[in-house]
């Protein structure tokens, strides 16, 4: 007899959110969602938590509901969404909000004895010094540390060479970095292959999010910076690959979709049906491979830099970089200055080794105040 997994959702209202809860909803026989976390989408929080029932509901705005099931308890404020997972009791916390909030979820979920299911890669990226100590149950959604994982055998402790992570290269892969002064918000939102959350995809056209998830694949596992690769593969079929000690090359191929990773967090080493269009094999297609030029892309290579040197740094590069892309997304600064900007920040961050959450609390305040002034000035 299947046992039905209790599954705590922070940041139900985002593209991963929405995805996960859609994963929820098509296997009601094996999970139940227990607690529902978003920041300000009252209306979309009390709409999920009605359709779902779980035991609680949190907003973090600190704002109120309408029309919520009075069997839900709902808490509101800035700490109700962790008070709201820890009294839930959650089997698996999906970590699906975005940014440095991220951290203390992920941190909370391990100290539960949870298993951490973990969209959220600002966690691993600030705070990998000190999440992966505290052991337990570590499930990657990213779809490429799902792929590495699912190429080693749902093992994160694998033995590999090296890991080679793909990437679609954006919207403006073929373009050099000064052409890109004009690009507006909107250019920027439209990538070619996935839709995200606003952040995530800013991030993906500066290309930041690939520098950010070799950081997350040497956290999780256990990689030196020599063995993590990266390619741009630009029809996002090939997730990512692990190429072995004999030169075998592993890879996880599937239509771009998040709904694959989620569910496999949540269903591992278990497979069940995806409702993923399936890749076609009566038809001819190409997959490309082409190389990835550091140098090409600054903020890859400043977010490869900060990992490769550790510690605050890290935490330095996303304070700064969450606040430089919310001033790109209101037209305060131009696409180029978020390089300028982080750039700046990360150059004017003292290093130290990373020891505490208090501590990264604190460089990630320092450097969004530094950013912002910075921004100001621009
Ligand atoms: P979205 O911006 O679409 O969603 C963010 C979600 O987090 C919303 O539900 C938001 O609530 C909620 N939220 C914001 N602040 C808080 C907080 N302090 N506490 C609790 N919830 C909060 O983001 P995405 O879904 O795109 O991304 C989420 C994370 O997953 C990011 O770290 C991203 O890098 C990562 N990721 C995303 C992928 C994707 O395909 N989207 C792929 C791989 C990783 P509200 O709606 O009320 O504001
Ligand atoms: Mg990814």
């Amino acid at each position: 007899m299947s046992v039905i997994k209790k599954i705590a959702l922070v940041g139900c209202t985002g593209s991963i959110g929405r995805q996960t809860l859609a994963v929820a909803g098509r296997h009601p026989e094996k999970f139940a969602v227990c607690c529902l976390v978003a920041h300000s989408s009252a209306a979309e929080l009390t709409a999920a938590a009605n359709r779902f029932m779980p035991a609680y509901a949190a907003l973090t705005s600190g704002g109120a509901v309408a029309g919520l099931n009075p069997g839900i308890k709902f808490l509101s404020g800035s700490r109700a969404g962790l008070r709201a997972v820890e009294e839930s009791g959650a089997d698996i916390v999906v970590v699906a909000c975005g940014g440095f909030a991220g951290l203390e979820y992920s941190l909370l979920a391990l100290r539960m004895g949870a298993r951490l299911a973990l969209a959220n890669k600002e966690t691993l990226v600030c705070g990998g010094d000190i999440v992966m100590p505290l052991g337990g149950e570590i499930v990657p959604i990213d779809s490429e540390h799902s792929a590495i994982w699912q190429c080693l055998g749902f093992r994160r402790d694998a033995k590999f060479k090296n890991i080679i992570i793909t990437a679609s290269g954006g919207p403006f892969r073929d373009k050099k970095f000064e052409e890109l002064e004009g690009v507006t918000p909107e250019q920027a939102l439209a990538h070619p292959t996935w839709r995200m959350g606003a952040k995530i995809t800013i991030d993906s056209a500066t290309l930041l999010n690939k520098g950010y998830e070799v950081i997350e694949a040497h956290h999780l596992y256990g990689a030196g910076y020599g063995s993590i690769k990266t390619v741009i593969q630009p029809q996002s079929i090939v997730h990512s690959m692990v190429e072995f000690e004999d030169g075998a090359v592993l890879a996880q191929l599937s239509e771009p979709t998040m709904e694959l990773p989620i569910q496999l967090a949540l269903t591992y080493p278990e497979r069940y049906d995806c409702a993923l269009r399936p890749l076609d094999w009566s038809r001819a297609f190409s997959l490309e491979f082409l190389p990835l030029v550091r140098k090409n892309y600054p903020l890859y290579d400043l977010a490869l830099t900060c990992g490769e040197a550790g510690g605050v740094l890290p935490a330095a590069l996303n304070a700064a970089s969450e606040e430089a892309v919310h001033a790109f997304l209101n037209k305060q600064i131009t696409f180029c200055d978020i390089f300028r900007v982080v750039d700046t920040v990360v150059g004017r961050t003292v290093n130290e080794r990373a020891t505490s959450f208090e501590q990264l609390a604190g460089v990630d305040a320092a450097c969004r105040h530094i950013a912002q002034s910075v921004i100001k000035k621009r």
